[in-house]
């Protein structure tokens, strides 16, 4: 992830207030990780490839490790090329 969109998405975070500390630890310090797309799959069996899932972006705390997942659609953060695929 290059340091652009890296800033961008912790802009976002700031600006939808998830800054708090970790609900773990309590430490204040966190790392975004990367961006990934959670792969849903079906409870009752079976296995789905190419099947739907969440962008998300992975931020994890500088102390305990804890990870937290936010959707890059509740960011309006979804790249450009994800946005094609759903239309
Ligand atoms: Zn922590």
């Amino acid at each position: 992830m290059d340091q652009t969109r890296l800033n961008e998405l912790a802009s976002a975070l700031q600006r939808k207030g998830a800054s708090k500390p970790c609900d773990r630890c309590g430490h204040s310090q966190f790392s975004i990780i990367d961006e990934t797309l959670l792969t849903m799959q079906p409870l009752t069996g079976g296995f789905v490839v190419g099947g739907g899932g969440v962008p998300a972006v992975v931020v994890a705390c500088n102390n305990c490790g804890n990870i937290w997942h936010h959707a890059l659609g509740a960011l309006n953060m979804i790249p450009p090329e994800l946005k094609k695929d759903a239309s």
